[in-house]
């Protein structure tokens, strides 16, 4: 029926007249109201459920609404809901312990911010004041969030209205194999000449001015950018051989979204900073955080560091991270997570390729996968153009109404599709999510012209 109930009419309301919504052109959306949510499944006022795709913003890694998680949040509440960052509390100093234990090498302490814009923000400043140096090095085709610094990291689109931005940072171009900026052929190609092209970048920056390289372990919202072995390797040789501090922007490809605890266990990296926020506690209650490296933290063992927040390790917020944590390990996520991409997302996303002309290239592991979606295999000229807006973008926007339809909430950005459910999602929910894409994807099929 379209006729909607009397809640969902005046929470419409009530929204469109009050909430201010993030990114938005406020005249020009529609916000659909969520009653409940349960597992991968969250539904509408009508009843409608949707299976999620997204995530939300791909931080759901636990799904929706888990008893024991929810418990864990009820029962700090009622024991003590807020206190100072100055202060010690068990919750707090319970989920830095379990944190420093599942990062690698010797990142032992941690920096509870909010979320990952400020983990990054404050990450750039302990790289600064440790090493005395200013530049920071950010990749072209990135993410790291929308306060003042984190969107002047940023290498997409979200950063241009913000421009000129905090001063110092430096663009480079990470491996991006199917669209390479170095004309690689294969991908060891294209890790050998993408690290040529950060030492030589660094080479005419000077090396001695550069505080931090900061990257996307396996680049999320730009593209599911998995880079090739051997790429982190080579960053961290550079960062090691001119003292630069290697940053790992872990905010989306930690917590079991790449079958990993952190996604750089991927590829035996450590960095030397991680900064961390989603899937930590999956969103329940605001986190993130900076892990921190001996050396890093030794520099501000005598010295304060000159930064804080009135809700740092906030109580809620940490004990839900404990609580996730544990529930992580007796179920089993991160293994599931990696046995969904090896042997689920990745054989059926390769079928799909298989059979949809207008899927160009399918990337990614654990549950953290990209279908790119173009006009011509051999041009590869994507669906829709990068950055499309309005018409531009309609052959986009009729795929995900496609999905919707069907009671799929898929996650699309520019030309492509993400597939990146929660991680607790069953193979079963896998699939049947899936073959919606599967019919889904007659709609961009027709617009192919290879
Ligand atoms: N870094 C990455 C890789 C992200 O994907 C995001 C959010 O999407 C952020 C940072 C920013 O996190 P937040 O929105 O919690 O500030």
């Amino acid at each position: 029926s379209t006729v909607e109930s009397v809640d969902a009419q005046r929470i419409r309301r009530d929204d469109r007249a009050h909430v201010f919504h993030s990114w938005s052109a406020q005249g020009q959306i529609d916000p659909l109201p969520i009653a409940s949510a349960s597992g991968s499944y969250f539904w509408d006022y009508e009843g409608k459920r949707y299976l999620d795709f997204s995530s939300q913003l791909v931080n759901v890694n636990i799904g929706y609404q888990h008893p024991k998680l929810v418990a864990a949040i009820q029962e700090q509440a009622g024991k003590l809901t807020t206190v100072a960052p100055s202060f010690a509390n068990d919750a707090r100093a319970e989920a830095a312990r379990l944190i420093a234990e599942l990062a690698p090498g010797d990142l032992d302490t941690v920096f509870f911010t909010n979320g990952g814009a400020e983990a990054n923000e404050n990450a750039i400043r302990m790289a600064r004041l440790h090493t005395g140096r200013h530049k920071v090095l950010a990749a072209y085709r990135s993410y790291h969030g929308a306060t003042a610094g984190a969107i002047a990291l940023t290498g997409d689109p979200r950063r241009w209205p913000s421009e000129p931005g905090m001063s110092g940072v430096v663009r480079y171009w990470g491996p991006y194999p199917y669209r390479s900026a170095f004309h690689a052929e294969s991908q060891q190609q294209e890790c050998e000449r993408a690290l040529e092209h950060l030492r030589s970048t660094l080479a005419v920056e000077g090396p001695q001015t550069v505080a931090a390289i900061i990257l996307e372990t396996v680049v999320g919202t730009n593209g599911v950018l998995v880079p090739p072995d051997g790429y982190l390797r080579g960053v961290r040789e550079l960062c090691d051989e001119f003292g630069i501090i290697l940053i790992a922007d872990e905010v989306m490809a930690g917590f079991g979204r790449c079958g990993e605890w952190f996604a750089v266990d991927h590829w035996n990296i450590t960095p030397d900073l991680i900064t961390f926020a989603k899937g930590v506690n999956s969103g329940y209650v605001p986190l993130g955080g900076v892990i921190i490296s001996r050396a890093i933290a030794g520099t501000f063992q005598d010295r304060p560091f000159p930064g804080g927040l009135t809700y740092s390790g906030h109580p809620l917020a940490c004990a839900s991270a404990v609580a996730s944590i544990g529930i992580f390990r007796e179920e089993g996520i991160i293994e599931h997570a990696r046995d969904l991409g090896a042997n689920v997302i990745g054989p059926a996303l390769a079928d799909l390729a298989r059979r949809h002309p207008s899927v160009g290239d399918v990337r990614g592991l654990g549950v953290m996968w990209a279908m790119e979606l173009v006009r011509d295999r051999d041009t590869r000229e994507p669906l829709v153009p990068f950055n499309a807006a309005g018409a531009d973008a309609a052959p986009m926007g009729e795929f995900a109404a496609a999905c919707k339809q069907r009671g799929l909430w898929p996650f699309t950005h520019f030309n492509r599709t993400h597939v990146v459910p929660p991680c607790t999602t069953s193979a079963e929910e896998v699939l049947a999510g899936i073959e919606i894409l599967d019919t889904a994807l007659d709609v961009a099929d027709r617009y192919y012209t290879g």
